[in-house]
């Protein structure tokens, strides 16, 4: 027990008061002194052997009154000026600051306070810079803001245009914040010399709070700083960088497969339309085919229909070649309507084909062979003279007569040809082949007979 007190006897009982709200260098968290002053005002406690007291304190100006009225006797960490002075006897300074112009992002860089103009600066209430602007430029416009945060969100707001303060807490302030309309817009008066102050009825104290500080070197200095100062303008800013980017590239990576997965899904779906185009296509084709084949042909014979070789007729026109000689041949059954009258139209139908089976024998690659109506049939013979037209309507007749035709036994047929003349069009030449036919059916049937000669060719019997 009477250790313990001599023990306690040995180390001064001093309050102190700190900033409680200037970190990274001070501040007050959950009732502790926090920030790099602590680390500086433990050394010093254990190796001057001081018995600290924390007075904690809501502001700065809160701190400087208390160390004015002696309630608090040390303060850690702060600037030396003339006003302070007064009150307080300074240690030698153990850590050097920048100070810093802050502004809105849009805003362009300062060089210096000589640079601001009109501008409105904001300030922390009771700090040395107001008194080093008031002394050195006195016409620049300034607000003082109760606390460091409160003198950004200024800026913020648009109510002032400049805030001025320590680099390392101001950049402390703006991360923490997240105030990232902020930057950091230029260098602002002299660096901060910050030194350990003890009220001057503690002066005494001085000398051995030196010979401690001269102890720190500089590896424990940069020890203590990055310890505190670990959310550095750097590190915060690599970091909001890196989930920024970390952000974006996710972002981007999504939209990236959204974008795949679209162009995916909408592929497939092309390819599908594609399939089913293909199908109906080739559907179209093939009804197509069927319906060209159904619109030229002859459904009961199978033979070109009148449609088809009225076509094939005006293809051909205007194309007399005495080099290739044109016949136009019209064939009628004799007395088809007494075979439908006698036997019945289904027979009819069957002695039509029959009969379209034997022509088809007959004609050549180079004839177009069509059912015209009825019992009637037309052929375009193409590269054929007169003669040899006249030939193959004698094939015909005589192959006519070696056919027997199931329960009716022979039938007959007459025959129109006539050729292309010079100048002469396709119907004029077929009206001439009809005339023909007309002509061999009135001069008694089963004959050939060949336009504009002067007699049919009665072959008959
Ligand atoms: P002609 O010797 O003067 O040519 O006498 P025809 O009886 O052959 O001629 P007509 O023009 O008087 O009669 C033709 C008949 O052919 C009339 C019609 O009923 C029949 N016919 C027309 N088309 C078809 C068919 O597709 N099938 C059947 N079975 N008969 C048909
Ligand atoms: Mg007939
Ligand atoms: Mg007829």
């Amino acid at each position: 027990m009477s250790m313990g007190f001599q023990v306690k006897a040995a180390h001064p009982k001093i309050t102190y008061c700190v900033d409680p709200d200037w970190f990274p260098f001070e501040a007050i968290k959950d009732g502790k002194h926090m920030g790099i002053s602590s680390d500086y005002l433990k050394f010093i406690a254990s190796d001057v052997q001081l018995d600290l007291t924390l007075i904690p304190t809501k502001t700065w100006q809160d701190t400087l009154d208390k160390l004015k009225s002696g309630e608090c006797q040390l303060t850690p960490m702060l600037n030396q000026n003339p006003a302070r002075s007064e009150f307080l006897t300074f240690s030698d300074p153990y850590f050097n600051s920048p100070n810093v112009l802050v502004s809105q992002k849009n805003q362009p860089f300062l060089k210096g306070f000589d640079q601001i103009g009109n501008q409105m600066v904001a300030l922390p209430l009771g700090f040395r810079i107001n008194d080093y602007i008031k002394k050195n430029h006195p016409e620049i416009k300034t607000k003082t803001y109760p606390t460091v945060l409160d003198g950004l969100l200024a800026v913020v707001d648009g109510e002032a245009d400049i805030f001025v303060g320590s680099m390392l807490s101001t950049n402390n302030y703006i991360q923490q914040h997240g105030l990232h309309q902020l930057r950091i817009a230029g260098w602002a008066g002299p660096e901060d010399n910050l030194r350990l102050g003890v009220i001057k009825s503690h002066a005494e104290l001085i000398p051995a709070i030196n010979d401690a500080l001269a102890k720190i070197d500089e590896a424990h200095k940069l020890a203590i700083y990055h310890k505190w100062n670990n959310v550095t303008v750097i590190d915060n800013t690599n970091y909001q960088l890196v989930k920024q980017v970390v952000v974006a590239g996710t972002v981007l990576g999504v939209l990236m497969l959204i974008y795949l997965w679209m162009v995916k899904r909408y592929n497939r779906q092309l390819h599908l339309q594609n399939d089913e185009l293909n199908r109906l296509k080739a559907e179209l084709t093939k009804s197509n085919q069927k319906f060209k084949q159904l619109s030229t042909q002859d459904l009961l014979t199978g033979l070109y229909n009148r449609y088809y070789f009225d076509m094939a007729l005006a293809e051909e026109s205007s194309r007399f070649d005495s080099d290739n000689p044109i016949a136009l041949i019209v064939i009628d059954i004799d007395h088809f309507k007494k075979i439908n009258d006698q036997f019945g139209h289904s027979t009819g139908d069957l002695v039509l084909k029959q009969f379209s089976n034997l022509l088809k024998e007959l004609v050549t690659d180079m004839d177009v062979l069509a059912r015209w109506g009825g019992e009637e049939f037309v052929i375009f013979s193409n590269n054929t003279t007169i003669q040899q037209a006249h030939d193959k309507c004698f094939d015909i007749q005589q192959q006519l007569k070696s056919t027997e035709f199931p329960g009716i036994s022979v039938i007959t047929a007459s025959f129109g040809i006539a050729a292309l003349k010079q100048n002469e069009t396709m119907s004029t030449c077929f009206q001439r082949a009809d005339q023909a036919l007309y002509k061999a059916k009135e001069t008694g049937r089963d004959r050939i007979c060949i336009a504009d000669a002067a007699q049919a060719v009665n072959t008959a019997g």
